[in-house]
């Protein structure tokens, strides 16, 4: 009997922590600009690189382990996963750089994807293809698609070209393979997934909530995202990251 009670203390004692990994909620992050707002374009878009920099230190001092997606496989065997992310490909990514480089500890090893529109590389206030380069070859950021010409994919003509032709494009400046789209303002249908079927292993919408496996079909083209805006306090931050919003 005393020897039956042990055991199951000890069977609960060693599945109950890998089965609270497993259901456990990770936040998926969306930025867009890291840059004070000077009056031009939408205002929540914006998070100051003060903001973002005490963002940081947030995860770090809580123990977080920031994942790009070719590390999706981790999340399982890390303390307190999230992955960050920049859509647009914004020239001020570049103050994220400067922030991981302060910010890095020998613990501690800040990364974030950025997903670039890859007919847009090179634009006045975009990335360069030097940048991109740069940015790879950093240790801390996957530049990864955000597709050619940032059109809504479930009404576009050209498909393929949005999908295949930006992944080729960024594969040939980074040299890394491109394994993750986000999908511009989200929008997507069955149609389009199955065509990034094609291309991609990981599909990133704008659903406002932290991710949680699933058995729904075509969860990693599913992918929710939560954005952290201009008006986000530390606070606010903390109860995203940290799975206590709603
Ligand atoms: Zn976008």
């Amino acid at each position: 009997m005393i020897k039956g009670i042990v055991f199951s203390s000890i069977l609960v004692f060693f599945t109950f922590p890998l089965q609270a990994n497993a259901n456990k909620e990770i936040p998926i992050l969306i930025y867009h600009s890291i840059q004070e707002y000077k009056g031009t374009g939408q205002k929540e878009l914006f998070v100051t690189p003060e903001n973002f920099e005490q963002q940081i230190i947030y995860l770090r001092e809580h123990g977080f382990t920031l994942l790009t997606f070719e590390q999706w496989e981790k999340r399982h065997n890390v303390k307190k996963p999230i992955f960050i992310t920049f859509d647009d490909g914004y020239k001020n990514n570049l103050n994220v750089l400067e922030i991981f480089q302060k910010q890095k500890t020998a613990q501690f090893h800040p990364t974030a994807t950025i997903f670039v529109i890859s007919d847009f590389i090179g634009r006045t206030n975009r990335l360069s293809k030097a940048d991109l380069k740069m940015l790879a070859d950093s240790g801390f950021f996957s530049i990864q698609s955000h597709t050619a010409t940032h059109p809504n994919l479930r009404e576009t003509k050209n498909l393929s070209y949005e999908l295949k032709s930006s992944k080729e494009k960024i594969e040939k400046i980074t040299g890394k393979n491109v394994i993750a789209i986000a999908y511009p303002y989200g929008e997507r249908d069955k149609k389009v997934i199955n065509e990034t079927k094609n291309y991609y292993r990981f599909g990133l919408t704008t659903i406002p909530k932290l991710y949680s496996e699933t058995s729904i079909p075509n969860e990693l083209y599913l992918l929710p995202r939560v954005y952290v805006k201009y008006s986000t306090t530390l606070e606010e931050f903390a109860i995203i990251v940290e799975g206590k919003a709603s």
